[in-house]
């Protein structure tokens, strides 16, 4: 408790205390002291002359200690004062005010009646209580007051020889006791007072500072909140927008910002399973382009994407844009809910109107056009990737037959897809079930009209029957098998001219497909295969097609000028099918050209003039032209006449086995 007020807080508080009283104090001491002078009739003039006196001097201390406490009251009271001249200027006045008091007691004791002895008693003893109380925060001051007021009467009471007035004497030391001890208690309740009421303070303090620092505190946590707020607000959006980049990159397609194959299935599962769920129907379009890989290899990279972005911005005016992917190269997916085969087809139609509308690209006006395949779910297919494949085969199968139309899959083109499926399967062991043979096509040279070269075509006899090179050739491209297929055509047809005994060095051409020509074994194979047959590389002719320009022409041009080191030759096949540019043709070594047989069989006038070209093209580029496809006497005639060098077809002989080839050889020579 000690601890908690200082000296001066204390000082202070008694000053509050005892000044503040000062005024009824004062206002007792005049009412208490006139009372008693003016009164009373004093036993002479002398005496009542001498009260008069000594009232008058009362007045003048009231008046100065008013005078002090009406300046503590307006001046002092309220501010950071030193409370020790105040309450010294207080104790000068309450002693002088307590002397004066027991002045007129002595003075004036011997002069009483016995009335204003009793009254001077009573109102003595009432002023001695009263400061008892109010004077109690000071034990000097209650204890000189209240002796000063009670004492000397007492006193006086007591020892003067005047009846029982000292009974009168006795009461007031009596009562001069009783004031004592509740003044004293009284000034231990005001110190605790103090204390208590400081201790209150200090609590109140306390819990200003308390509650400024949890304001300050709750100012931070809002302000924290506040930031912690807008941190998720940014971590919340930073999120979203690397969940979108991450869908974007994962889902998207980057130059025409179409869906991804990835985007794409998960699209096309969510439509089939509503779809199923809703008995309702959805079509998946297969859009691929027609001639996009030209203007590719034509003009670059940089005019393809263009035109790539601008068909994907053309199909967006036709399906809604969250349900078209792009799902590689040149080929789009497209799915369009609720529909019939017939509003599929119409769409697809649509479509087509309009890519063949002109794309401008750089200055260059292309034109290009679509085939696109059909299939519908649940009708056809009622998962993701059959209904895919299915549009897909569909696609594949209207491109086979003609370009820039529209098909939708039917069972028929189920049954063929079966088929090539199992086709594809028996191929894989078609060598080792030795299902494979070579069949030789007669090459005539048109200047001694004798057989110059053989050209080794593949043939597979699956069972019992035969199966086209058209339809497993592709199927052994799709299914990686070419490679092993070319090798073995190789290794065959050099083994078969090394065995044949002509009068004439006879010369075999051998077809080679891009991959087997790109295949890390090739050379390896060749190399060996020309060594053990003991064949000069020269009378080897190895016939690759005009796609192998759609591949990568330099590793192609590399491999071919490979060949080429070796001695071996090389014809372009099929020419005027492909796309040939000049300028890549002008980067390859090769010693023919075949004139595709549509050409031949073609009798109008531009095919001549494509004819005629090509042999020139070919006499520039000091090569010797081949005519394929030769089916009749005029055809021959005729090629003859334009300048072809050698001639090949069926008028002079069908692809026979090696068996053959002597007999017909022995026959026409
Ligand atoms: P190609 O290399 O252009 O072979 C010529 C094709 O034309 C052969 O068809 C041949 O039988 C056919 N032909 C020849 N003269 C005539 C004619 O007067 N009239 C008609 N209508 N056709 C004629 P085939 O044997 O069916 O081969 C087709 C294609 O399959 C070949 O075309 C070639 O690209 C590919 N091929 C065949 N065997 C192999 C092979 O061992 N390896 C590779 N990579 N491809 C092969
Ligand atoms: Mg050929
Ligand atoms: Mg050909």
């Amino acid at each position: 408790m000690e601890n908690l007020i200082s000296k001066a807080e204390i000082e202070r508080d008694t000053a509050e205390m005892l000044i503040g009283n000062t005024f009824v104090g004062l206002l007792m001491t005049v009412f208490a002291f006139s009372g008693l002078v003016f009164f009373f009739e004093s036993t002479t003039p002398a005496i009542q002359t001498q009260k008069t006196y000594v009232w008058g001097f009362v007045l003048v201390v009231v008046l100065a200690r008013l005078t002090d406490a009406l300046y503590w009251r307006f001046k002092l009271h309220g501010t950071q004062y030193n409370p020790t001249f105040p309450l010294f200027r207080f104790s000068i006045g309450l002693y002088v005010t307590g002397s004066l008091w027991a002045l007129y007691s002595v003075l004036f004791y011997a002069h009483m009646t016995t009335i204003e002895l009793a009254a001077t008693m009573v109102v003595l003893s009432a002023m001695a209580g009263g400061a008892g109380t109010v004077l109690s925060p000071k034990k000097p001051l209650v204890t000189f007051y209240s002796t000063a007021l009670l004492m000397p009467m007492s006193l006086c009471a007591i020892f003067h020889q005047q009846g029982d007035f000292y009974i009168l004497g006795v009461l007031g030391i009596i009562f001069w006791f009783g004031i004592f001890s509740s003044a004293f208690r009284y000034h231990r309740f005001f110190i605790n007072t103090l204390h208590l009421k400081a201790s209150n303070n200090r609590l109140m303090e306390q819990m200003e500072v308390e509650r400024t620092e949890t304001q300050k505190i709750n100012r931070l946590l809002v302000s924290t909140n506040e930031k912690l707020d807008s941190a998720n607000a940014n971590l919340e959006s930073e999120v979203e927008r690397r969940t979108a980049e991450l869908f974007r990159l994962s889902n998207k397609d980057p130059l025409t910002n179409l869906l991804n194959r990835n985007g794409f299935l998960k699209l096309l599962n969510q439509q089939i399973q509503r779809t199923s769920t809703s008995d309702n129907s959805l079509a998946l379009l297969f859009i691929d382009l027609d001639g996009f890989k030209q203007v590719n290899d034509s003009l670059g990279h940089k005019v393809g994407d263009i035109v790539l972005k601008e068909v994907a911005r053309r199909l967006c005016a036709y399906c809604e844009e969250d349900h078209l992917g792009r799902w590689g190269g040149d080929e789009f997916v497209a799915t369009i809910p609720y529909a019939t085969v017939e509003t599929a087809k119409t769409i697809a139609c649509a479509i087509r109107n309009g890519i063949t509308v002109p794309i401008t690209a750089e200055d260059n006006h292309l034109s290009l056009d679509a085939t696109i395949g059909i299939a519908i779910c649940p009708e056809h297919a009622n998962n993701a990737l059959d209904l895919i494949q299915q549009a897909d085969l569909t696609m594949y199968d209207r491109k086979r037959k003609q370009h820039g139309t529209v098909g939708v899959f039917n069972e028929a083109l189920h049954d063929e897809i079966k088929r090539q499926q199992w086709l594809s399967e028996s191929l894989k062991t078609a060598v080792t079930n030795g299902e494979l043979c070579v069949f030789y096509q007669p090459i005539i040279n048109v200047s001694t009209n004798q057989i110059s070269s053989v050209e080794a075509l593949l043939r597979w006899k699956c069972g019992d029957q035969f199966i086209s090179p058209a339809t497993f050739i592709p199927l052994a491209e799709r299914g990686g098998l070419m490679p092993e297929l070319g090798s073995w055509v190789l290794n065959r047809a050099l083994i078969d001219l090394s065995h044949w005994q002509f009068d004439s060095k006879l010369c075999i051409s051998v077809n080679v497909s891009v991959a087997q020509l790109l295949d890390d074994s090739f050379f390896k194979i060749l190399d060996t295969a020309l060594e053990t047959t003991k064949i000069a590389p020269e009378r080897l002719f190895l016939e690759i097609t005009e796609s192998v320009f759609a591949s990568d022409t330099q590793l192609v041009v590399k491999q071919v000028q490979a060949l080429v080191a070796r001695g071996v030759k090389i014809s372009i096949d099929d020419f005027g099918t492909g796309y040939s540019s000049l300028h890549r043709l002008q980067s390859m070594p090769f010693n023919f050209i075949k004139i595709d047989r549509s050409f031949v069989q073609n009798t109008s006038e531009e095919s001549d003039t494509i004819i005629r070209a090509t042999i020139l093209m070919a006499k520039e580029f000091g090569c010797q032209t081949v005519a394929e496809g030769i089916e009749t006497e005029q055809q021959r005639q005729h090629l003859s006449a334009l300048g072809t060098d050698f001639l090949q077809g069926f008028y002079f002989a069908k692809p026979m086995p090696a068996s053959h080839l002597s007999t017909w050889y022995n026959e026409n020579k």
